[in-house]
């Protein structure tokens, strides 16, 4: 059941900024604010009252706003204990429970380093922002984590129920799938995903949120185990691969240079 409702703000050259309004009140959650005044616009037009701002990662694209939104409106700020986050106010590791506001419910803080090495998810009812981690039909470079943190962390968000809501925070969705077609070109279910977000991106439409179900079936990273994904890795790389962890970073290298 969700109790809030998820806008979308763009900001930057393909980033999302979500801001996640509570139902029947004007209390809004802003997550990974990259940029603060398209933020702020949005937040005026609809007459929304800031609680807090939810940060996964350290990196520019999702911290740049925070100074100049704190100028403004004066919310805690929730973020990664292990990274530095502009105006920290509450440090966080993984738990159960955080309540963030009382308009909202509790929320799941999840540990998933590998794109930087103390990223964190947040799990806020049946929907899940996971930052730079797992993109729709992709998932993040390795800028500071390891691979085998980010295929476990890929592994750990795998768990959770299928019909979680996937809340990335970029448009990378046409560009992965294309790579996803790639190493699984007679993936039906991928090639059906690409023609619908292709139409999609041409009608203006954003292709998020996803879901688990979709990622599971179609996204390369989240399928190291399948035959048909080692058998393309190894033959790009020309050589058997011994685990999962390695026909993971031999992907993750590929997809670097795609
Ligand atoms: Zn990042």
């Amino acid at each position: 059941m969700t109790l809030f409702t998820v806008h979308a703000v763009p900001v930057l050259e393909d980033n999302y900024v979500w801001l996640l309004q509570a139902n029947g009140s004007q209390s809004v959650i802003v997550i990974d604010p990259g940029d603060a005044e398209p933020v702020i616009a949005f937040i005026r037009q609809q007459n929304l009252v800031p609680v807090a701002i939810l940060v996964t990662h350290h990196h520019y694209d999702h911290v740049d706003g925070i100074q100049p939104f704190l100028a403004q409106y004066p919310v805690p700020i929730f973020g990664p204990d292990g990274e530095s986050i502009p105006g920290m106010t509450q440090p966080l590791s993984a738990t159960d429970n955080l309540s963030i506001h009382a308009d909202f419910p509790d929320c799941q803080v999840i540990a998933v380093p590998g794109h930087t090495h103390g990223h964190i998810a947040y799990k806020i009812n049946d929907c899940l922002f996971c930052g730079d981690t797992l993109f729709a039909a992709g998932c993040g470079r390795l800028l500071g984590g390891t691979h085998a943190q980010l295929l476990a962390s890929l592994k750990d968000i795998s768990t959770l129920p299928l019909e979680t809501k996937i809340y990335c925070a970029h448009e990378y969705t046409v560009a992965n799938l294309k790579f996803a077609r790639t190493v699984e070109p007679n993936n039906i279910e991928t090639q059906q995903r690409l023609r619908h977000v292709t139409q999609l991106r041409a009608q203006g439409h954003i292709t998020l949120p996803s879901t688990l179900a979709l990622e599971l079936t179609t996204n390369p990273f989240l399928r190291c185990h399948e035959p048909a994904v080692i058998k393309a890795v190894e033959q790009h790389v020309s050589q058997r691969l011994s685990d999962e962890l390695a026909v993971f970073t031999a992907l993750r290298q590929w997809k670097d240079s795609f």
